[in-house]
């Protein structure tokens, strides 16, 4: 999800600065100061090293559901029976179960307190959006909740959550059956979107469904924050707990169906060519049609004969969810992942095509593979892309897609990218969060940041110079410099300009990790851990900045604290170099240099004008004495002896010392942005060579805001460049070199005589306008001549 930037009146203050947390205190701020008093106590739960401890435990929920989608009303109606297990230390006496269908009623939380649009500017279907969300009502019609011997349970909805009384509390270790039933209305998504709904296809009369947040779902009850029962309002996604699904999904018999989860009764749905295909696609290696597009094409004049019912089950998932259409083309690859077998699968109209079934199925693929590198092995048995109206959000083991190409099957490099790209981001989503499931609700960038980061990555070992969106430090440093934004460490719904905040700057922040602060051995090392550490349990923050200290014997509260509790931006500054060398005592060489400086320096302009002036002492030359001829820069023979004796009393080291002609740079590096970083320094010399010097951030610890470094070397320096290769997100860089540069500008002519169009120079023109009026009444009013071809209303050739 992507939203537009708020902007703010006036200035944001960072509210949550180490500053406010540890008091104020005299000189200047510690950035190194450890987080202890910030991150959460560590207990038999959560241990001091990021790991789960002891005590560790979550809740646990099946689910057995048959549902059924009404396609002319477009309703869902449902029965399911939930089994909880209480696995925490503590009796429950009531139940909070998740109605995310309630978020498009129109007096839900989401829509009543959504601002008004800005309406300069609407277009049709902005202002249909508007209409709609008032006025559609998708909220969820609960039609019982019954305990297992259908007793009735008393059960109290407030706005996407509903909260159900058991008669005798859940004891620590026990389990409750129950059954809801339930129906809704489906969103039409391009009238009111949001991760679920229907798209309908004028040109045929058919739609894709692609439904999500479908069923009541448990909420989650946690070690940190008892029941996470914060409203939906839009923003912060989903916190589930795990558990096992086994779904029947009742659609129009001439349907394909696509869910998380392995297909259970293929004999009943399949049409027999498809599961021959299937068996052929086994060993295929690449993806292989299982319905193929012309198929598709046909069936979408079909008309139903009835329904079928498609059953799925899975295992240890945290949500189910689905997508149906007579439309769909559907391919199949069968991968291996850690000798596991997977099957990667595609599901899109025609209208999707040639763009789809050239990459959605490969893109599948490279993402498991990458992201089974740099985490665990994929342990799901498949992993489904489906095109319809969502634009991009994820399931376990199924996501939504939304990029096509244009009607005649062009598309741009644009589109082409954004489709690879999209596929590996929702793809990815199976590890973070449907995984390692941290809080959703409360964080938006623990699932987004960790998973963009792993995105960018796929995408650059997808091609050369694949153009990423996300993830190159030099990409972020305009939002970290900029007003409107909160730390990262913001709940979900109260995040600003929240694809920057939550997606890219937690991305850049681990790839400024990897590649700057820890290296790619240790901070791959230290990832792995913390994902294997969390695979199918819930991680917090705490977790994750603990860990990877953990695993790496890097200090990184700094990093942490800069880059996730404050909104301070990195840009550090090369101050006036100095150059100095020995003094080696040898007054030869010593006023031979002095002079050649005396010579270099400027005359000033005074001086030069009186040069030609007449002096006194030419005019007496009487007048001139010792002091006339002397010069202080002439090397006496007392000075040579001098230095000779001293040259006696020094031993052959120290004398070394002073004769080896080193250079001593002194290189100032000043931040002026708040968020210290490491220092690297690119140095190029007189005779063509070149360094990179570089000085891991403690370097900062005693002076936050400046710093020296000696370079010592026998080469002369030219050139000094901060952070010449862009890692640091250095949000300045032309205070970067040393010496400056030129600021390097272009600019364009307009081409003269611009201003004659009909909004010319003077503005509109209304007697023109008229004019031209009378001059067409005229010319329709004149009888066509024979031969003179297609009328005469052309305004060139009637004159
Ligand atoms: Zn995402």
């Amino acid at each position: 999800m992507r939203t537009r930037s708020l902007a703010l009146a006036g200035g944001f203050v960072t509210l949550f600065t180490l500053g406010l947390a540890f008091g104020t205190q005299k000189g200047p701020e510690d950035k190194f100061r450890q987080l202890r008093e910030l991150l959460p106590t560590p207990n038999e739960q959560r241990t001091a090293s990021g790991a789960p401890g002891k005590g560790y435990w979550q809740q646990r929920a099946d689910y057995v559901i048959a549902v059924e989608l009404d396609e002319v009303e477009k309703r869902i109606t449902g029965t399911e029976t939930i089994t909880y297990h209480n696995h925490s230390p503590d009796s429950l006496a009531y139940l909070w179960v998740q109605i995310d269908p309630n978020i498009f009623a129109p007096e839900s939380h989401a829509v009543v307190t959504s601002l008004a649009p800005e309406l300069e500017g609407t277009s049709y279907g902005g202002l249909r959006r508007t209409l709609t969300r008032a006025s559609f009502d998708g909220g969820a019609e609960i039609r019982s909740v019954t305990d297992a011997d259908g007793h009735a349970l008393t059960h109290t909805v407030n706005d996407t959550m509903m909260r159900i009384d058991l008669p005798h509390a859940l004891q620590p270790g026990a389990q409750v059956e129950f059954t809801i039933a339930w129906s809704y209305l489906v969103n039409d998504a391009k009238k009111f979107g949001g991760r679920t709904g229907y798209e309908l296809f004028e040109e045929d009369g058919n739609a894709i469904f692609e439904l999500a947040q479908w069923f009541p779902r448990m909420a989650a009850y946690t070690d940190y924050t008892g029941w996470q029962h914060k409203q939906f309002l839009g923003s912060g996604e989903f916190t589930l707990e795990f558990g096992d699904y086994r779904v029947s999904i009742t659609v129009p018999d001439d349907h394909v169906v696509a869910a998380t989860g392995v297909l259970q009764n293929p004999d009943e749905v399949l049409e027999a060519e498809w599961k021959e295909r299937l068996e052929q696609a086994q060993g295929a290696g690449k993806p292989t049609f299982i319905v193929t597009p012309e198929e598709a094409k046909a069936n979408e004049s079909s008309k139903p004969a009835g329904t079928k019912t498609w059953t799925f089950a899975a295992e240890d998932v945290r949500d189910f969810a689905w997508a149906s259409s007579r439309k769909f083309i559907w391919d199949a690859l069968r991968h291996t992942v850690a000798e596991k077998p997977v099957w990667a699968m595609s599901f899109y109209p025609n209208e999707g095509e040639p763009l789809w079934s050239k990459y959605s199925t490969h893109a599948i693929v490279h993402t498991l593979d990458v992201y089974s590198k740099f985490t665990f092995p994929y342990p799901y048995p498949t992993a489904i892309s489906v095109n319809g109206p969502v634009g991009g959000m994820e399931y376990p083991m199924i996501c939504f897609n939304g990029p096509r190409p244009e009607k005649d099957g062009t598309y741009s490099e644009r589109t082409k990218t954004g489709l690879i790209s999209v596929v590996i981001h929702e793809v990815g989503h199976n590890f973070f969060p449907m995984i390692v499931n941290s809080d959703e609700r409360q964080w938006t960038w623990m699932d987004e940041g960790l998973n963009t980061f792993l995105q960018h990555l796929a995408e650059q070992e997808w091609e050369a110079k694949y153009p990423s969106g996300r993830g190159e430090p030099r990409d972020i440093a305009s939002y970290m410099k900029s007003e409107d934004q909160v730390p990262i460490m913001t709940n979900s719904d109260s995040v600003l300009q929240f694809g920057s905040n939550a997606y890219s700057k937690p991305a850049t922040a681990l790839n400024v990790l990897r590649e700057t602060v820890m290296g790619r051995e240790l901070f791959d090392f230290a990832f792995r851990q913390y994902a294997r550490r969390w695979m199918f349990k819930r991680p917090e923050p705490a977790d994750l900045f603990r860990t990877l200290e953990d695993a790496s014997a890097v200090d990184l509260d700094w990093f942490w604290n800069g880059w996730f509790y404050t909104t301070r931006h990195v840009d550090l500054a090369l101050g006036t170099i100095q150059h100095w060398r020995i003094d080696t005592r040898d007054p030869e060489l010593e006023k031979r240099l002095r002079r050649e400086k005396r010579e270099a320096e400027p005359r000033s302009l005074a001086d030069q004008r009186n040069e030609s002036m007449e002096k006194r002492v030419e005019r007496f030359p009487e007048l001139a004495d010792f002091y006339n001829a002397y010069d202080e820069l002439d090397v006496t023979d007392k000075e040579r002896e001098e230095y000779a004796k001293l040259l006696e009393g020094l031993g052959d080291e120290d004398e070394a010392l002073l004769s080896q002609g080193l250079h001593f740079y002194v290189v100032p590096v000043e931040d002026q942005g708040g968020l210290p970083m490491p220092i690297t320094l690119g140095l190029e010399y007189e005779d063509g060579s070149r360094e990179d010097v570089r000085i891991p951030v403690e370097v900062w610890r005693k002076n936050p805001t400046s710093v020296k470094k000696l370079v010592v070397t026998p080469k002369v320096l030219v050139r000094a460049t901060l952070d010449p290769y862009l890692e640091i997100a250095d949000a300045e860089l032309a205070d970067n070199v040393w010496p400056p540069a030129l600021d390097e500008k272009t600019f364009q002519l307009q081409e003269s005589g611009s201003g004659g169009g009909r909004r010319g120079r003077g503005g509109p023109n209304p007697m023109r306008d008229a004019l031209e009026a009378e001059k067409k009444k005229a010319e329709e009013a004149k009888p066509v001549e024979a031969g003179s071809g297609p009328g005469s209303g052309g305004s060139g050739s009637g004159g």
